[in-house]
């Protein structure tokens, strides 16, 4: 501990004033050796004698300073952790009887502003020989300031304090009640990125996530005033000799998470988990495809920080459904209690291993092209069975009724485990396990945060064994092995950004107490695992899994936007009755990698009757969180499948006969109202994007109508229908994601406006479009 020491003379009293606690201490004399609450109460219960004696020596009196923790920040400089002065409100039995003063009156005081009740107060002036009893810990300012008045004269006017005219009251402040500083920590977002930013203890120390992985660098040191003074007397002011030990206030740290983009995740996933019955909750990772760095990171259902030992309201529900009077003992439940309380708050983007399934074909796909195992105009064929080598049984596509001959890139859009096993095979089990090496599946990727977990796979020994055929197989399409969210993404990332394995990081710049960068942490290159060609023919292909019309990943579409991504389901390995992990990549814009997009759902309830698989219940979730965050980002838009939503023109005031040739130009119906010659009004009045095809309405000397409209509910319903049932109450509509078609398997899945409200004539309402095409739910093989 190397405290600055700084000895002051008593005539400078203008460094203690920073510290009010101290000086009312002083001026009272008393006498307590202060250090951390936590720590005090145990030297209070376990050396009473020892330090009781010592006090009533009157050596030494030594007073902590507390260092105020540092500032969690966001990218954008939000605060998402911050430590505010609190104080400790504490009274002395001993110098209450030493100097006379009215316990009662006091007590009722305390009580009234602090909102404690009278009798504990009461009862902790019993102990006559205490210098310490706490009244209350963390107390805030405003409350603290009125404590404060009533110690500094207050009580003089307390008409029920009877012990006025003693020599300690006509100093005209009490000796018995002191108040010490301390720190309190605050989570202005409450819950959100709770697994991530971690809490700390009572005694400041970090305990979990940032705060428990940068605690040190956030905690500071604690500071410290000595002073000698005489044994004796009641008017030690300013005599005798102190010293003054500053304290270091810790660093403060800006994360590369972006709270915004951590909104956006948490939202999406959480109406995920929702609409598709979801049991066990999810997760998500947003990362910056080219430095590693954690733009989000979310696992649903999350906790309120600020409260972090309370359970939330589904593992509570889940506590009192559990919860048997009869067979269970309050052990039991408060042993459940803590357990569920670990649950919640485990980061599960980095503690939870899983079987990733097919978003690993991402991987196969690269290291196979990487090695020339395969190129860019193989075929597969897939007759929905083939026969492997050390399996009894033929291994089977999820399709069982085969997907033909495919190209390369239709192998990925099918997400065809016959083409991936193949790819793996060909490669061999050497180079497979190599690649896997490579791409750092086999190390924990040494993100900076808490109980990072390391995956489970076989030794190189057993996987090389020819006799292992099969897994060689079934590994290639993500099966038999378990790794982490955040090794998965940062593999794909990889394959993605030119070929870089790049070290995932959360923190990106350590500031000191005056805010002044100390620290900055750059991007760190792993390795380079495959070339920039090998990546460049990656991202062709997996930008195809999501633009083909017949693509597995296609319902992650977003308007504007070209999207890629691969979709993943999976078994929950061990688990008796098969329970899924569903989940789907993203990455974004495909001309120039940005953000990689992963989000896992934790058994869909398969009671429910939806159909489980990434691609429904997954894609969707991820391309509207992309459609969510790329404007926000400040990605341009850049094509992609957004060309059928195009701006409708201001034509008001031109001629009929242009406003209509103009309007059909652009692939837009128009229907025409009134006689004139002249363009009076349209709907949706100009420079509103709806989608292509629909009809535009001219008034041309009639008004247009100024009734409100109640939006209908077409949720479910084919693209088709809801086209023409929203153009019939004089509504458009604006696609945000799959590209509207007539076919019956379009369906809308949501809508932006909520059905039941009411809106202008001519509104456009966006909807979220997706495809029900069973052919493209890759269910588990
Ligand atoms: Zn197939």
């Amino acid at each position: 501990m190397a405290y600055k020491k700084q000895a002051r003379s008593e005539n400078e009293p203008n460094q203690m004033t920073t510290h009010r606690t101290v000086i009312l201490m002083f001026l009272c004399g008393i006498v307590a050796f202060i250090v951390l609450i936590a720590q005090l109460s145990k030297i209070m219960i376990g050396q009473h004698d020892y330090y009781e004696s010592a006090a009533v020596e009157d050596q030494v009196r030594s007073t902590t300073v507390n260092a105020s923790r540092g500032t969690i920040y966001d990218t954008k400089m939000l605060i998402l952790a911050q430590s505010a002065t609190v104080e400790t409100v504490y009274i002395s039995p001993f110098e209450m009887v030493r100097y006379g003063e009215d316990k009662e009156a006091i007590a009722a005081a305390l009580s009234r502003i602090l909102d404690v009740d009278y009798d504990s107060i009461m009862e902790k002036w019993e102990d006559t020989e205490s210098w310490y009893k706490t009244v209350r810990v963390k107390v805030e300012q405003d409350l603290a300031d009125q404590v404060r008045a009533y110690v500094n004269g207050g009580f003089l006017e307390d008409p029920n304090y009877r012990y006025k005219d003693t020599e300690s009251a006509k100093r005209g402040y009490l000796c018995s009640v002191h108040l010490i500083e301390d720190t309190k920590r605050y989570y202005p977002y409450s819950s959100l990125g709770s697994q991530l930013i971690g809490f700390v203890g009572s005694d400041n120390y970090g305990l979990d996530g940032i705060e428990a992985m940068y605690n040190s660098t956030l905690e500071g040191e604690n500071g410290r005033i000595v002073r000698t003074a005489a044994a004796n007397g009641t008017d030690m002011l300013f005599t005798g000799y102190e010293e003054y030990y500053d304290a270091k206030d810790g660093e403060s740290i800006v994360l590369t998470l972006d709270a915004t983009v951590q909104f956006y995740l948490r939202k999406n996933i959480e109406q995920a988990v929702a609409e598709n019955e979801i049991r066990n909750g999810g997760m998500g990772i947003v990362m910056d495809v080219k430095t590693g760095a954690i733009l989000g990171m979310v696992s649903v259902p999350d906790y309120d920080l600020n409260d972090f030992s309370l359970l939330n309201e589904y593992y509570k529900a889940k506590l009192d459904a559990e919860w048997d009077p009869v067979t269970m003992t309050e052990q039991d439940y408060n042993d459940r209690y803590l357990q569920l309380l670990q649950l919640q708050w485990r980061n599960r983007a980095i503690t939870d291993t899983y079987e990733p399934g097919s978003t690993f074909k991402i991987i196969t796909l690269a290291a196979s092209l990487e090695d020339g195992a395969v190129t860019m105009d193989d075929h597969f064929n897939c007759g929905g069975a083939m026969q492997v080598l050390g399996r009894t049984d033929p291994l089977h596509c999820w399709r069982r009724s085969g997907h033909g001959d495919q190209t390369l890139a239709q192998s990925a859009q099918n997400s065809c485990n016959v083409a991936f096993a193949t790819m793996g095979m060909r490669l061999g089990a050497k180079r497979f396990y190599d690649y896997m090496e490579a791409f750092g599946l086999f190390d924990r990727t040494g993100i900076d945060l808490y109980g990072e977990s390391s995956s489970i796979w076989w030794t190189r020994q057993v996987f090389e064994d020819p006799r292992n055929h099969s897994q060689l197989a079934s590994a290639s399409f993500g099966q038999t092995f378990n790794i982490t969210p955040i090794q998965l993404i940062t593999a794909i990332s990889a394959t993605m950004n030119g070929g870089y394995l790049m070290k995932p990081y959360i923190v990106r710049q350590i500031l000191d107490e005056d805010g002044t960068v100390v620290a900055n942490v750059n991007p760190t290159v792993v390795r380079q695992v495959i070339s920039e060609e090998t990546s460049r023919h990656v991202r062709e292909i997996i930008e195809t899994v999501v633009s083909s019309p017949t693509g597995t990943g296609k319902n992650a579409s977003v308007a504007g936007y070209r999207v890629g991504g691969k979709t993943g389901t999976s078994e929950k390995v061990g688990q008796a009755s098969a329970d899924y992990m569903v989940s789907f990549v993203g990455i974004a814009p495909m001309d120039d990698p940005q953000v990689a997009v992963l989000v896992i759902l934790d058994s869909p309830d398969r009671t429910s009757g939806l159909s489980i698989s990434g691609g429904s219940m997954v894609a969707p979730t991820v391309g509207n969180i992309l459609a969510d965050i790329l404007p926000y980002l400040g990605v341009e838009e850049s094509g992609g499948s957004g060309s059928f939503n195009v701006a409708v023109p201001n034509v008001r005031s031109d001629t009929v006969a242009d406003a209509k040739a103009q309007l059909q130009s652009l692939g837009f119906g128009v229907q025409v109202l009134g006689d004139g010659d002249i363009v009076t009004d349209q709907a949706p009045v100009g420079n509103l994007k709806i989608v292509q095809g629909s009809t535009v309405i001219l008034y041309a000397g009639v008004d247009k109508p100024t009734d409100m409209v109640t939006v209908p509910d077409m949720t479910g319903k084919s693209f088709r229908a809801a086209k023409q049932y929203f153009e019939a109450f004089g509504l458009f509509i604006k696609s945000a994601g799959v590209m509207p078609s007539d076919s019956k398997t379009i369906e809308v899945q949501r809508q932006s406006i909520s059905p039941g409200e009411t809106v202008n004539f001519g509104t456009v309402v966006e909807i979220g479009l997706i495809d029900t095409n069973p052919d493209l739910l890759e269910t588990h093989g």
